[in-house]
């Protein structure tokens, strides 16, 4: 009998029982006494280190990474399942300082790797396997590595330094609670719940989400902004300063394995095509029997009624898009449902939005959602679980190359999503329903692909004007001005968007991290039109870039695929098929 789906917590019991039992403590000690037996192999290091002495120092460093990955794991799990949970936020503290220590004590080895001479590195490399993508990647950062000592100095001040403001801005802004009066009764709800009323079918009510959510942050838009200008200060130093990487997107560029060249193109075609959306938010304009787009109304609904789908039936249809693209993959994600590492309930101090996170090759990854029944929380399902089917496919790698990078790892999430939408498209007989979903598939093009191409354009703007001195109210004012290019006369922009900015996690946590939706998207949409021309055996070639996982670059992966992301063409491609939707949109009469 399969289990019934339940909107439930997860549970952490693959990791650990508590965060102080006995299990917990053995995982200490462990770290403790391989890290040691690590830094004894110290001497051993040299040219001529024999490829099979090499591998058992690799062995052991992974042992030592998969480990202190499910403690980490444990550490951040339980503390985003309660924000407000002292207990966890101290374990969390704890560990960190932990990991810290740990980096220190293992990073002679990555210093020593990326000092060694080519003809050695190479000759150690050749007998790697599966480890090689994963050592060359290190020593793609020689240029910009500093001296141990140094190393040692800002992993040290990180943890007081640059994530500590990270926390402190999930701090801040987690406990916000928003207040909003619907038809009369007024309601105090979490930054999740209100923006469920940003897709209401009542401009009123749009209005009034987008508001309150821009006069809280607007409250402490000062102080979020400060601590903004202090995480971008210190990249700068570190980055440009002390590791003199030319740009500060380029210290990212870089952990992607994509060339600052491919990222400048992908960017600059997004800039180009930003009226292919103005035109797709006319046409909704229209459609809402509107004279212009508010800001407020982009992703209102156009059907007349609010579809919500209870969680077990969600949770089938997202399971059976999936079957229907390949069974295997339906299995992957059934996996996640049965080992109870899905949290769907939405709970106060809980972490918001979705994620998934895969630790280490032999578990099963954990998935975080806030499931509230609309379509886009489906949609958000299969995406998450995308991921984990994706770190699932790569699971015969290793700890170090089982994670895609950035750019790669939304590939198999946005993919799931397709799946799904034609999935709906496929059986739904309501035509107003139909309408709306191809309507969301371009307002879903749009939050991924645009919108997140133009954060990036923002944050390497704001960066600039950071290392030059600028207010918070100059970052407000330019970040108003990139809003108002991206929407031209389309969409009317008030000027409480201003706050946006300080609004958005990502380029609080993960610097530039924006553009890798941006790629992820516009790649699907070009593998998704690759799949409707070739059918079946588009799947194993697929299923092959997947089970990639993090064991070559991105450039690599694809182009066994037959894809040049160098190439403008290439990305301009994943803009005519949005264009072609908005085309078959057009067409369709009321
Ligand atoms: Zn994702």
């Amino acid at each position: 009998m399969p289990k019934p789906y339940l909107q439930t917590q997860w549970s952490l019991s693959d990791l650990f029982s508590s965060q102080d039992g006995p299990d917990m403590q053995a995982a200490f000690s462990e770290l403790e006494a391989l890290t040691a037996r690590f830094e004894a192999r110290r001497e051993q290091l040299s040219p001529d280190l024999s490829s099979a002495d090499f591998m058992d120092i690799v062995h052991q460093l992974e042992k030592i990474n998969n480990l202190a990955s499910r403690v980490g794991g444990f550490a951040h799990l339980s503390f985003a399942a309660d924000t407000q949970d002292q207990a966890a936020l101290a374990f969390l503290a704890r560990v960190r300082q932990l990991m810290a220590g740990l980096q220190n004590r293992t990073l002679f080895f990555s210093l020593w790797w990326k000092d060694l001479d080519s003809a050695a590195a190479d000759r150690l490399m050749a007998q790697a396997g599966d480890y090689r993508y994963w050592l060359e990647e290190i020593r793609l950062s020689k240029p910009y590595t500093l001296t141990e000592p140094e190393e040692k100095i800002i992993n040290i001040k990180d943890v007081t330094g640059f994530s500590a403001f990270s926390t402190l801005y999930d701090s801040i802004t987690n406990r916000y609670t928003f207040k909003i009066t619907v038809e009369g009764e007024e309601k105090e709800l979490t930054r999740g719940e209100l923006m469920v009323y940003a897709r209401n079918h009542d401009p009123q009510v749009r209005a009034a989400a987008y508001q309150e959510l821009y006069r809280v942050y607007g409250q402490d838009g000062p102080i979020l902004g400060q601590v903004y200008q202090t995480m971008v200060t210190d990249w700068h130093s570190e980055q440009i300063d002390l590791r003199h990487f030319p740009s500060p997107i380029a210290a990212r560029n870089l952990a992607n394995d994509i060339p600052d060249g491919v990222v400048e193109t992908l960017l600059e075609v997004c800039r180009r095509n930003a009226p292919v959306f103005q035109r797709f938010f006319r046409l909704k304009a229209s459609r809402l029997g509107m004279e212009r787009l508010r800001r407020y109304d982009i992703y209102a609904p156009l059907a007349q009624s609010m579809v919500t789908y209870d969680y077990g039936v969600a949770a089938e249809m997202v399971l059976d898009a999936f079957h229907q693209f390949a069974p295997q993959v339906a299995d992957l994600a059934r996996r996640v449902f049965d080992t109870d590492h899905l949290d769907s309930q939405v709970r106060k101090g809980k972490q918001g939005g979705a994620f998934c996170s895969t630790l280490t090759p032999e578990l099963t990854p954990w998935v975080l959602v806030n499931y509230q029944g609309r379509p886009e929380d489906v949609a958000t399902m299969a995406h998450e679980l995308g991921h984990a089917i994706h770190s699932m496919l790569a699971s015969h790698h290793s700890q170090f190359t089982q994670h895609a990078s950035l750019p790669m790892a939304e590939t198999a999430s946005t993919f799931g999503e397709m799946m799904l939408v034609d999935r709906l498209l496929a059986t739904e007989t309501d035509a107003a329903v139909r309408r709306d979903l191809l309507f969301r598939q371009v307002d879903d093009a749009y939050a991924t692909i645009l919108r997140q191409a133009f954060f990036a354009l923002f944050e390497r703007q704001a960066h600039e004007m950071i290392s030059q001195g600028a207010t918070v109210d100059e970052l407000s004012a330019a970040y108003l001005q990139n809003l108002r290019e991206q929407f031209g006369d389309a969409v009317e922009v008030s000027d409480e968007f201003s706050w946006e900015w300080v609004s958005i996690p990502h380029i609080y946590h993960t610097p530039f991290y924006v553009y890798a939706y941006t790629f992820g998207q516009l790649l699907v949409l070009a593998l998704y039109q690759q799949y409707q021309v070739e059918g079946e055996s588009f799947k194993p070639r697929y299923l092959k870039i997947l089970s990639a996982g993090g064991s070559d670059s991105p450039a690599h992966v694809l182009s066994a695929a037959g894809i040049d992301i160098s190439s403008a063409d290439f990305w301009q491609g994943g803009f005519d098929v949005i264009t072609g939707l908005i085309e078959k949109l057009e067409s369709l009469t009321d």
